[in-house]
């Protein structure tokens, strides 16, 4: 199928030194989900200096037309010139859902579109549908809007927002959040190489050096998390947690009261203003469950909770719950695993 331009999902794909990054695979999966509904395609945007290899990968999970925005002068990212590009490109073409990874780069760009396309944005959406929507003020009934959900108020509730006059519908998305499907080679796509009208104007901004620094702890690919919370009390006591983490080949999470109790680096926390994490195997050690962690966990294939409170919410989502204390507990595990193993 070609794209129908008005009814188009698209996907504005992050890269870096021409890799991918996965939030936007990621995101094409779900998209090729709420074009299917709403009887759409799927599009991906993605630029740079060097981006035409790019496209078969973003056609293999579920793009139907691939955008290259190929510019020398879009090597580095930097707002202006990317803003304008993308901008361009969706006035002309007119998609009906505009889609970006809630990354560094994701939130910097998404607003400067949206503020030129002048319609709504949703930041740090954690789910997605397709709905209808009646304006109650005025009786006017909406078909097949975008519900951009997300959590609002501090998390005290769960939002659906939705932009029912203006397009595109616009919204950026945790990485994580949706699973990154299997690439299908033999997918094939329509790839679309767009020429942007950029002007000095836009090219105000120029990187003069780039310095990155590698994370240390990698919890969005782990398939085994053990998690520490406010109940390990200590940053001394945190290494029964790195035991446990050691002893199954896993990378160690934390929550938010562990990290700003200082028992743990920031990089470690779990949950809405962590990473969201979909391990096969969670283990959540004193941790209580508050609805901000669980927004980072929850879908993890199996949950182990340790906690000395039979009341803690954790246990309401966890498989397998083990009352008691850690530091009884966890020793325990460490050496019952160690002498199966
Ligand atoms: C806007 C916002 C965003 C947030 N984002 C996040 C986030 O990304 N991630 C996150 O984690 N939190 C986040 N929070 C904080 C969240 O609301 C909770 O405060 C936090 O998750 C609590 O961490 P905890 O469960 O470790 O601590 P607590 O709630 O204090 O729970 C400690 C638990 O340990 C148990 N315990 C104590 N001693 C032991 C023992 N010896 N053995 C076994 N169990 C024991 C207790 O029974 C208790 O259940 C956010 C909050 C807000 C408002």
């Amino acid at each position: 199928m070609t794209e129908d331009t008005n009814k188009a999902v698209w996907v504005v794909a992050e890269q870096d030194d021409g890799t991918l990054h996965d939030v936007g695979l990621e995101l094409l999966g779900k998209a090729a989900e709420l074009a299917e509904q709403i009887g759409g395609t799927t599009a991906a945007v993605i630029a740079g200096a060097d981006v035409a290899p790019l496209a078969d990968p973003l056609i293999a999970h579920g793009a139907e037309t691939v955008y290259t925005i190929n510019d020398e002068r879009l090597a580095t990212y930097t707002t202006l010139p990317y803003a304008r590009a993308i901008a361009d490109l969706a006035r002309e073409k007119r998609p009906e859902i505009v889609l970006f990874g809630a990354t560094m780069l994701g939130r910097d760009l998404a607003p400067r579109v949206a503020s030129d396309l002048q319609c709504g944005l949703t930041a740090d959406c954690t789910d997605l549908k397709i709905g209808d929507y009646t304006d109650t003020r005025t009786g006017t009934d909406y078909k097949n809007l975008l519900y951009q959900i997300r959590p609002a108020f501090g998390a005290s509730i769960i939002a659906t927002i939705v932009s029912p006059d203006h397009r595109p519908q616009m919204a950026t998305v945790r990485e994580g959040v949706f699973p990154l499907l299997d690439p299908d080679e033999s997918r094939t796509g329509e790839v679309v190489e767009v020429e942007p009208t950029l002007t000095d104007e836009e090219m105000v901004a120029r990187v003069i050096d780039r310095v990155t620094e590698e994370k240390a702890v990698n919890l969005k690919s782990a398939q085994v998390i053990v998690s520490g919370g406010a109940g390990v009390g200590s940053a001394d006591n945190f290494k029964l947690i790195r035991e446990l983490a050691d002893a199954l080949g896993g990378e160690v999470g934390a929550s938010r009261a562990a990290v700003d109790g200082g028992y743990i680096d920031r990089d470690h926390q779990v949950g809405q203003t962590g990473t969201t994490v979909r391990p096969k195997l969670y283990i959540a050690c004193g941790i209580s469950g508050q609805v901000q962690h669980r927004a980072g966990m929850q879908e993890a294939g199996t949950i182990i909770a340790i906690n000395n409170d039979p009341d803690a919410p954790i246990f309401q989502i966890a498989h397998y719950a083990i009352v008691g204390d850690l530091n009884e507990i966890i020793p325990k595990l460490i050496h019952a695993y160690k002498s199966k193993a």
